[in-house]
């Protein structure tokens, strides 16, 4: 932030009494079309959680009008809320600024002077509305309760958010809070750096699927608190995290600035089931550490903006061979697949890792002695890539099936291998199969790579855990094949990222359960 913004910053949060610290850390908003069911949502949020975490947003603007003029209705929610302990940031967004309110910025003004002088804690107005009032009207609001002055822009993160900044710090408030939709991991590394200079009265995140992750990292870059949906929210929000999550799940009420942030990143990503199994490690460790996933559909642009912020990174699809060559060190699995889904920090260095390769090693090397083993690959991609180079290194001979032969060959020449024709699969018996293609995994759980005459083989390897059991399992399991899963891979090479990172074994019973919780029945 510019020192001349800086100083405004400094002069517009000094008179205020309302610290950083004395709200919770995850405000949940809630709303309804009557008074009725906001008061019933607000309450059904208060039953879920301490009192040390009462923090709500009430959204006035989605109340029917006949509600917003039912003045002393609304204070009386207020005070009720109030009584209980709970901590209250009224918000009653006009069209204007994305939200529902179709009255004027004076009607808007009456009614959250009303509603602060019931007690809100906090008195939300957007900074198109405190312009069109004028100071001495935010200066009357702000002496009925705390104000926070606000602005949005739910198309883009604009150029220049110093303006807007600046827009905000013309008005003395006690919080200020930026909120831009996010088009690109950059956008999230804009708004974020704000928050270094926020002093702790800068609420600051995106929205957007891109955008996610930031609304719990803004926490560990200096955000007093952040929003989550209620369970039933009824707001709309690409990117929301429902508050559930957000306390039980990434931990948000104890991450501050020395949180260490690790994610992991793919394209898409909200398939991922890592965030669930790393943050219930790291609870179960008691790190000061969350775990967060983000999506980027370019590794460079995300790799560039979120390196200095992470403590530790997973890469899944398709950015392993990406990650492999950003990376500063690679150790000898990673150099040699070319490809990581790790990597590990050690001050400024990053070392990238290729835990599949032990995902995929130890479960065989449980059941099979390697050397000599005669092993068939299905499928030529980076999973395939990581497949070929392990076991070919543990002594087994390797053939590959690919439905592009070509890729298949060009696989088998770099790494050793030989190619077979789907047409001779019926005749040939193998130890182990390894199956490395996408068919099978949610949603197209029908795909089945194998026809039943073409798996001849002793152990099944299936790569897919999304579901833990697959169609080709299930056919294998007829066979009487004994089989590997997905699930097992999975887990092993999680264990390994974890001890990786943090130097602890992963508490692996505790990740399993996660993860079978989670999976998809
Ligand atoms: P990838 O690089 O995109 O390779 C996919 C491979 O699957 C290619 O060889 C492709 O064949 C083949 N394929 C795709 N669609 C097919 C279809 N409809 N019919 C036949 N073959 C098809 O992907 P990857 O990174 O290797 O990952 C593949 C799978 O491995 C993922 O689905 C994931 O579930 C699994 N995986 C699991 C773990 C774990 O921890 N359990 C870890 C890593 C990966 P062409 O060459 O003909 O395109």
């Amino acid at each position: 932030m510019p020192e001349g913004l800086l100083h405004r910053h400094r002069k517009a949060t000094r008179t205020s009494g309302l610290g950083p610290r004395s709200l919770p850390k995850v405000c949940v908003t809630v709303a309804g079309p009557s008074l009725d069911r906001l008061r019933a949502a607000a309450l059904a949020e208060i039953a879920r959680i301490t009192p040390a975490q009462r923090f709500l947003e009430l959204r006035l603007d989605f109340l029917r009008p006949a509600a917003w003029r039912d003045l002393r209705g609304l204070a009386r929610l207020v005070r009720d809320l109030r009584r209980r302990r709970c901590a209250l940031i009224v918000t009653l967004r006009s069209i204007a600024a994305g939200g529902k309110f179709a009255g004027s910025a004076e009607e808007q003004l009456q009614i959250l002077s009303e509603v602060a002088a019931a007690g809100s804690n906090l008195v939300d107005l957007e900074v198109e509305s405190a312009e069109h009032l004028g100071h001495a009207a935010v200066r009357a609001l702000r002496k009925a309760a705390p104000v926070m002055i606000s602005f949005h822009d739910y198309r883009e993160t604009p150029a220049g958010l110093e303006m807007a900044l600046g827009r905000l710090h013309h008005f003395p408030a006690d919080y200020y809070k930026l909120v831009t939709q996010s088009n690109d991991p950059l956008d999230n590394a804009t708004v974020l750096d704000l928050l270094a200079h926020g002093r702790g009265h800068l609420v600051a995140f995106t929205m957007g699927e891109i955008g996610r992750p930031t609304r719990v990292m803004c926490l560990a870059a200096g955000s007093p608190f952040t929003y989550a949906a209620a369970l039933r929210s009824g707001v709309p929000g690409i990117g929301q995290i429902p508050a559930t999550l957000m306390r039980g799940l990434y931990r948000a009420d104890r991450i501050g600035k020395r949180t260490r942030v690790f994610a992991v990143v793919g394209h898409p990503i909200g398939h991922s089931l890592s965030p669930v199994i790393h943050n219930v490690a790291l609870a179960d460790r008691g790190l000061d550490a969350t775990y967060v996933a983000c999506e980027a559909a370019d590794f460079v642009s995300f790799w560039e903006t979120f390196r200095s912020r992470l403590a530790g990174l997973s890469i899944t699809m398709p950015h392993k061979e990406a990650a492999a060559r950003a990376a500063d060190e690679r150790d000898p699995a990673a150099e040699r697949a070319g490809a990581a889904n790790t990597l590990v920090r050690r001050g400024d260095v990053w070392k990238a890792y290729n835990t599949d390769a032990i995902g995929l090693l130890r479960p065989l090397q449980k059941r099979l002695k390697l050397a000599g083993a005669r092993v068939l690959v299905a499928g030529a991609g980076g999973a395939a890539r990581a497949a070929v180079t392990v076991l070919g290194e543990a002594g087994c001979r390797v053939s590959i099936v690919n439905r592009t032969a070509e890729k298949a060959q060009e696989l088998a020449r770099e790494l050793g291998a030989e190619v077979v024709t789907r047409e001779s699969l019926a005749g040939t018996r193998y130890d182990a199969v390894i199956h490395t293609t996408p068919l099978g995994m949610t949603p197209n759980v029908a795909g089945c790579f194998f026809e039943p005459h073409e798996l001849n083989t002793r152990i099944l390897f299936e790569t897919v855990y999304t579901p833990a059991t697959t169609c080709l399992m299930r056919l294998a399991q007829r066979k009487g094949i004994d089989v590997i899963s997905g699930v097992e891979m999975f887990l092993t090479q999680a264990f390994e990222q974890f001890r990786l990172w943090t130097g602890k074994k992963a508490p692996e019973k505790l990740m399993e359960d996660a993860l079978r919780a989670a999976l998809p029945k």
